[in-house]
């Protein structure tokens, strides 16, 4: 996961509707009618990837939907640009947002930037070159073979099983040899 850009964390309770976007101590409060408060309550954020995952209805292009009334009049709205409008500001004419984490439901307004349609392509093409020059690497640091039973993965990477087990097995043996010192020491 690239760590170029801000994740703050966010601390919400659905059920006092109090909500604080903490690193930028934003604190809010919302009614119980309010769209944003529906919108808060479909987001799942991953605490791995700092990505806000969209748990409602997804299009057929992977980015999250999120419908509501105001005054009277049904609006069809991307999740991420409702939330990005909501908690950073309007997202000027004509701009597109940019996914900078690339995960397409993710609705985290701070892995989001806007830009121009031109700038967006080139973004992709860009990530296209590094997903296909990933996909020439076909054996792990150590030589094994990304392939089988020792190809894992997770999410988009990809990990070698034996040096999994092998960094397991170390780690367990230092605790082992940790634990006899310290029985040692104490003794
Ligand atoms: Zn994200
Ligand atoms: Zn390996």
């Amino acid at each position: 996961m690239n760590e170029k850009y801000f994740t703050p964390t966010v601390n919400f309770s659905i059920r006092e509707l109090n909500f604080t976007v903490l690193d930028l101590d934003i604190p809010g409060h919302l009614r119980f009618d309010e769209p944003f408060y529906r919108w808060l309550t479909n987001i799942c954020p991953n605490k791995k990837t700092g990505c806000w995952n969209w748990y409602g209805y997804v299009d057929k292009d992977g980015y999250g939907k999120f419908c509501y009334n105001t005054k009277g009049t049904r609006i069809d709205a991307r999740a991420h640009r409702f939330g990005y409008e909501k908690l950073i500001g309007p997202i000027p004419d004509g701009l597109v947002t940019d996914h900078l984490c690339r995960v397409r439901d993710c609705v985290n307004p701070w892995h989001l930037e806007p830009v121009t349609q031109i700038e967006n392509v080139r973004r992709g093409l860009v990530s296209e070159v590094t997903t296909r020059r990933n996909a020439a690497i076909t054996h792990c640091p150590q030589g094994h073979e990304y392939s089988g039973w020792n190809l894992m993965r997770y999410g988009k990477r990809r990990f070698c099983r034996k040096c999994l087990y092998r960094s397991n097995r170390r780690r367990k043996e230092t605790m082992r040899v940790q634990r006899i010192a310290n029985a040692i020491r104490t003794a």
